[in-house]
């Protein structure tokens, strides 16, 4: 129950009494967890049907290759690309369902960080022609973290700079140490983001809404989970922004193991 009240005087100004009220918060909760329920029961359901189709397509694209109908099969290529979309949606709504459950599982143990952040652009970078990735990688050395986790929100960060970037031709992954913790920011030259909703872009489902962004397909999921995995791995994670003129998004994670 959530209750609030005010103090109620008479004309002459003489202390009459309360009035307040205590809203039953139980209907909102069990909604909720409703939402919750159908979001992971949803996206299970979708992630078996969505799998079976992405390997028919790649046997498809074999075997039209083989064939030499590569117009057929460049066809098919871009359905994958689509499948590709779409696993990953899931895969976000998977992850909030894991994260409000508290089921979000990590794997910490030592990895090299620069080495692990180049091979992530390398991808990266075949995922567009029109934007350059730009690597300032100071000495990082070894970090302590899961690693995929870890990827997954540089990957976040790198593919928002593409996708709110459409003009601008080059993105910057800068990383360093900095007083025992190593920091990445991922920097475009795209959009940006008004600075009134910068406090927002962290929160579940939150897209900015009344400028070019929404525009641009997504869930609001990505910085929600990537704030989430930074969180509970010990760091912190901020943006900076000016409209026009591009968004820095960067996170910082303590570098020693825990239990040494
Ligand atoms: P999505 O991109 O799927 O909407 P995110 O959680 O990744 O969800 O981002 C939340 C919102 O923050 C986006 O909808 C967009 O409005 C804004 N945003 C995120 N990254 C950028 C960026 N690099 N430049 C401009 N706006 C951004």
């Amino acid at each position: 129950c959530i209750a609030n009240g005010s103090p109620q005087y008479r004309t002459d100004g003489t202390f009459a009494g309360y009035i307040g009220a205590c809203v039953d918060i139980t209907v909102q909760k069990q909604l909720q967890q409703q939402k919750d329920d159908f979001i992971g029961i949803a996206s299970h359901e979708l992630k078996t049907p969505v799998t079976s189709v992405k390997a028919y397509t790649q046997v498809l694209e074999r075997m039209l290759l083989k064939k030499g109908e590569t117009v057929e099969a460049s066809m098919i290529s871009r359905m994958d690309l689509q499948l590709n979309r779409l696993t990953s949606l899931i895969g976000d709504l998977l992850d909030v369902t894991k994260i409000n459950t508290g089921k979000l599982q990590f794997n910490d143990r030592e990895f090299d960080f620069n080495e692990h952040v180049k091979e992530l652009i390398e991808d990266l970078q075949r995922t567009t022609e029109k934007h350059t990735l730009i690597e300032d990688l100071k000495p990082t050395g070894m970090v302590y973290g899961d690693k995929e986790r870890i990827g997954q929100v540089i990957t976040n960060l790198v593919t928002n700079a593409i996708k709110y970037s459409p003009n601008a031709g080059k993105i910057i992954i800068h990383s360093a140490i900095e007083n025992n913790e190593v920091t990445l920011c991922v920097q475009d030259f795209g959009i940006g983001i008004p600075q009134e909703n910068l406090g927002q872009v962290f929160e579940q489902f939150y897209r900015v809404s009344g400028t070019m962004q929404h525009t641009f397909p997504g869930l609001g999921l990505g910085l929600y989970i990537s704030s989430e995995i930074i969180k509970r791995e010990g760091g912190r994670i901020w943006v900076t922004s000016k409209v026009g003129e591009g968004s820095t998004f960067c996170f910082a994670l303590p570098i020693a193991n825990p239990d040494r």
